[in-house]
């Protein structure tokens, strides 16, 4: 069976946290997210930073324990991938599905080896918008991975410069619309690197939903305080579940439901 990343008429929450850190961790949001009823898991395993002092991620050992503790909940694992290393890593670990950060969507030659190296498996790919992309720049970003044999995409807004640096990036929600109208792949929103900040996330999810977004990203961590990675804009276990029972709500009003 080949997995999707998104269904009709159901809108996908893809949670976790910015950088797999440990075991303890991941275990404590994969619980919440399989109590909540939702299906699929997030964490980086291998991280592009800003500067190669920062935390750089556990590298294959973070996909093992993705894999394993996504297993332990019965939830499907989403982890980005850099270049062809750690995209065989991933796959020989059984991440579920992959993505491709913003910083990599005009690595073409990326994006060619992940459409040959996933032609058989059809593993999900969740493209990100490069963050001075265009709209078109990315509908044509995709082209490479399919027309190199897999096409099984999600593309995935994650927020755009501009001269306004109230927030980290500035959410293009217009991309969903627009991407419906140009394209038939499935649309995420990742509210999360978009904010910077966690008490805006909450209306951006809301936001995306109404918009009609096919999946939400979103960062979740037990204490955001500690995280290794993105504290500030990562939500903990009690305001993600607020939020989720929020995004149920609206996501019923368009007669669709959270997985
Ligand atoms: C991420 O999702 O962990 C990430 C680094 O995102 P982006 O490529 O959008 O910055
Ligand atoms: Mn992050």
């Amino acid at each position: 069976m080949i997995n999707k990343l998104t269904k009709k008429n159901a809108i996908t929450i893809i949670a976790g946290p910015c950088a797999i850190e440990d075991a303890n961790q991941l275990d404590n949001v994969c619980k919440t997210i399989n109590s909540l009823g939702l299906s699929w898991v997030r964490g980086g395993a291998f991280k592009p930073r800003v500067s190669p002092h920062s935390f750089q991620g556990l590298g294959a050992y973070g996909y093992d324990i993705l894999h394993n503790i996504a297993n332990k909940y019965s939830l499907l694992s989403l982890s980005e991938v850099v270049d062809t290393h750690s995209l065989s890593l991933a796959l020989d670990k059984k991440i579920d599905a992959v993505q491709i950060g913003t910083r990599n969507m005009t690595n073409y030659s990326l994006l060619k080896d992940v459409g040959k190296i996933t032609n058989i498996t059809q593993c999900p790919v969740l493209l990100k918008r490069g963050m001075s992309s265009t709209v078109s720049e990315w509908l044509s970003a995709v082209e490479y991975i399919k027309e190199n044999g897999n096409n099984n995409i999600t593309l995935c807004e994650r927020g755009i410069r501009t001269f306004d640096n109230t927030t980290r990036f500035t959410l293009d929600i217009s991309a969903v619309p627009v991407v419906h109208k140009q394209s038939n792949y499935p649309i995420c929103v990742d509210v999360s690197h978009a904010a910077g900040n966690s008490d805006i996330v909450p209306s951006l999810a809301l936001a995306a939903i109404a918009s009609g977004a096919d999946a939400i990203m979103i960062e979740v961590h037990p204490n955001p305080k500690s995280a290794k990675c993105d504290g500030p804009q990562q939500l903990n276990l009690e305001q993600f579940k607020r939020l989720v029972d929020k995004m149920q709500k609206i996501a019923g009003s368009l007669e669709k439901e959270l997985m």
